[in-house]
């Protein structure tokens, strides 16, 4: 017998990447106040957490989830068909699709899930679904779990998306983009992808997992700041995970799309409902998101803070107006070799290297918080120049 063994083959396959300085390792934080975490014994100012309005120790969040415990314990014990959909659930289903301007809203238990199951049941073999070459893994794995054509365009390309939805005219389109790209911090031409979308009759689907609580009039997102509404992007997919500081995620649309993800989403209808507590705390961290926009306005101060130093310091980085601030450093060894200085220097910001971006795009993923204050970016910022000076330019 030839045949490979599959766990040597694993074990082969984690050696080459060791060797690419590609290696992944799991660590532990011990301790969270504010913006500092404490990772191996050594305080450290976090600039890699999606918590960016501040709100996941927020005490208010904790009463809700304390209080919904309470009520119901711990676990949902069903899917949400099955008897694990309650209260909890359902009014923050209202309210997200109240704040989002939208129809009806569905929850799932995490944004990747979400994506696999809105994709899932919209696309079957035959259809087309056209994504950005940037767009989250959850949203390319939905495309080819679902049995469609995945064509990807150049990034942010609005025109090279048109080319790829020619390319099939006859099959039914789904067009998916992240609002705000998770690895870049851009945000994608979405009046440019409506408008095509129009005229090629395609579905718009947007991610918009780091657009919501950030983005737009109470923080409603992307969709929300350029003015598209439920015609214009019949699918929009966001989490609870990320500005909201809790965990979940949701789709929201007409009730015709809910009512269809209902009946043919498997990621919905195969598992458990999320805890309702959880949703409980989502609940008023939807409503806090809405009603302190001091946080955004504090973010938008700090990111403006962070662009203006770094650019007086004359580091390069990436077009973005959102928390997400990468600082591109191209390979791989020395993405780790600074992110390890200022992990020593007191900063933690991971290395983001491939696949999770393209090959020789391998950065500092920094992300600013409401959480953080204006001190903590000038150390940011004087550490990464002292870094980068001794460690050669980046
Ligand atoms: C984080 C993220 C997801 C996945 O959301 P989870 O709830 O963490 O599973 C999906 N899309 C984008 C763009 C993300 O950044």
């Amino acid at each position: 017998m030839q045949r490979p063994g599959l766990l040597d083959r694993l074990v082969q396959a984690q050696a080459e990447r060791a060797q690419q300085s590609l290696l992944r390792r799991l660590r532990t934080v011990e301790s969270v106040a504010g913006s500092r975490i404490i990772v191996d014994g050594k305080s450290l100012l976090n600039f890699a957490s999606n918590d960016y309005l501040g709100l996941a120790q927020h005490p208010a969040l904790r009463e809700a989830l304390a209080r919904s415990a309470a009520r119901w314990g711990v676990g949902a014990t069903a899917s949400h068909l099955l008897g694990g959909h309650r209260e909890e659930h359902a009014l923050l289903e209202e309210k997200l699709a109240r704040w989002t301007g939208r129809e009806r809203a569905l929850l799932f238990s995490t944004g990747y899930m979400a994506n696999l199951g809105a994709i899932g049941a919209l696309l079957r073999a035959g259809d087309v679904c056209v994504q950005d070459k940037l767009n989250h893994a959850s949203l390319l794995d939905g495309a080819q779990l679902s049995g469609a054509n995945l064509k990807r365009y150049a990034h942010a390309d609005a025109t090279a998306a048109e080319r790829q939805l020619i390319s099939m005219p006859e099959a039914a389109a789904l067009l998916a983009t992240d609002g705000v790209f998770s690895m870049d911090g851009d945000i994608a031409p979405l009046h440019e992808l409506a408008a095509l979308c129009k005229t090629q009759h395609a579905t718009l689907m947007v991610d918009d997992a780091h657009g919501l609580g950030v983005l737009g009039t109470e923080g409603a997102g992307s969709l929300a700041e350029a003015e598209l509404d439920q015609h214009d992007a019949p699918v929009l997919m966001a989490t609870l995970g990320k500005a909201l500081g809790v965990a979940g995620a949701f789709v929201a649309g007409s009730a015709s799309l809910i009512d269809g993800l209902i009946q043919f989403a498997h990621t919905h209808t195969y598992t458990t409902a999320i805890p309702p507590a959880l949703a409980a705390a989502a609940s008023v961290a939807v409503d806090l998101a809405r009603a302190e926009s001091w946080r955004r306005d504090k973010l938008q101060r700090l990111i403006a803070l962070w662009r203006n130093g770094a650019a007086r310091r004359g580091l390069t980085l990436l077009e973005s107006r959102t928390p997400i601030q990468p600082l591109l450093v191209g390979g791989s060894e020395d993405a780790l070799r600074i992110s390890l200085q200022m992990e020593n220097a007191g900063f933690y910001i991971p290395a983001i290297r491939p696949p999770t971006v393209p090959a020789g795009k391998a950065r500092l993923r920094i992300t600013l918080s409401a959480a953080h204050e204006e001190a903590d970016i000038e150390h940011l910022l004087d550490a990464l120049a002292g870094t980068l000076t001794r460690g050669g330019a980046v």
